[in-house]
């Protein structure tokens, strides 16, 4: 047994290991209010030998008690041995749990992969955005001016700390031409695709989600035109959708782009007649996309009057929708498995 030599450390381990003898929680002894006050004690001492050794004594006494009370609390003896490597049904009782089955990938992770392929055979590269970022890449370095309206169509969530999850894509845009700047010099086009989730601060509906995705797409280069842009959207949907369409422009604004157009397709399932799909209106707008505005390619420190590139931005829920004919675009996270096992 310990000795102790300091007087109040003496009296508090005799007083502890009475109670101990007496508790039906032993444990209760180590988290005794006397033993704090020790250490609290300790703090109060000045630097030196004598908080050295006082230090020393409590923690010894702290010891001494832990090891008794391992000593004494025994482990109980009527409890059944389970044998973790045995089949389900040994070990008997068991809690009612859902049946284990095997389960598959989200429709919009797979869609989000044929998109990409789809990209990737056309020579553009897939990116992933983030779920976090600051006010300079979601609206400064696109070149919306501080306090512009147009900042009001992208309202979306926010830290304290004044950080947002994206409202778009785009947030990766100068990130992306920065980054990639260097190929334009020696002689390669940037050629980028960037598929990530998206936030809305949105009133919810079939049609809107506070949480979506967007596929964003970036192509910068010497002489690149509207007329590239527009080709290269049509054979992206035509191979997606598997069939012909006819696709035309409409004149729109976005900061970041100039010009900047709302960008429509023949409705692919009623060939131009109308359907519920489109209104009754015989065509889609897809997506928006524009030239890349010269003052966002300057923001990322390439020169507009050497290379010119277009971007778009697009919502993959809708695209999936499209394709498979869901009617509520709730239902993607909704994890509901009626509708999910339809996609398996
Ligand atoms: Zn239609």
């Amino acid at each position: 047994m310990a000795s102790y030599e300091d007087q109040q450390i003496v009296e508090v381990a005799a007083k502890l290991k009475a109670r101990l003898e007496r508790a039906e929680d032993k444990r209760s002894v180590l988290r005794a209010p006397e033993l704090s006050a020790l250490y609290d004690h300790l703090k109060t001492l000045p630097a030196g030998s004598d908080r050295a050794a006082f230090g020393k004594e409590v923690n010894a006494l702290r010891e001494e008690l832990e090891r008794l009370v391992r000593e004494t609390v025994q482990p109980k003896k009527d409890l059944k041995p389970i044998d973790v490597t045995a089949p389900f049904d040994v070990n008997a009782k068991l809690p009612q749990l859902l049946s284990v089955e095997s389960g598959s990938r989200h429709p919009i992770t797979k869609e989000i992969e044929n998109i990409v392929e789809i990209f990737s055979r056309m020579g553009f590269e897939a990116v992933e955005s983030r779920e976090l970022d600051d006010d300079y890449h979601m609206f400064s370095s696109l070149n919306f001016p501080e306090d512009h309206p147009a900042r009001d169509d992208y309202d979306t969530f926010m830290t304290e700390e004044s950080l947002v999850a994206p409202a778009h894509t785009s947030t990766m845009q100068n990130r992306v031409l920065k980054a990639r700047k260097k190929d334009l010099e020696a002689g390669k086009g940037i050629r980028v695709v960037i598929p990530d989730r998206v936030f809305r601060n949105d009133d919810l509906d079939a049609r809107h989600e506070h949480t979506f995705y967007q596929l964003e797409g970036v192509y910068v280069d010497k002489g690149v035109s509207v007329a590239n842009l527009i080709a290269t959207l049509q054979t992206f949907l035509e191979t997606y959708y598997s069939r012909q369409l006819k696709v035309k422009t409409q004149p729109f604004y976005f900061p970041f782009t100039e010009p900047s157009f709302e960008f429509a397709i023949s409705c692919p399932f009623c060939d131009e007649k109308g359907c519920h799909i489109c209104s009754q209106a015989g065509w889609i707008e897809l997506l928006g996309c524009g030239m890349i505005h010269p003052n966002v390619l300057r923001e990322a420190g390439i020169d507009p009057n050497t290379y010119t590139g277009f971007a778009w931005g697009c919502g993959i829920d809708r695209l999936v929708m499209m394709k498979y004919s869901v009617e509520d675009v709730r239902y993607f996270h909704s994890g509901n498995l009626k509708f999910l096992r339809q996609f398996k």
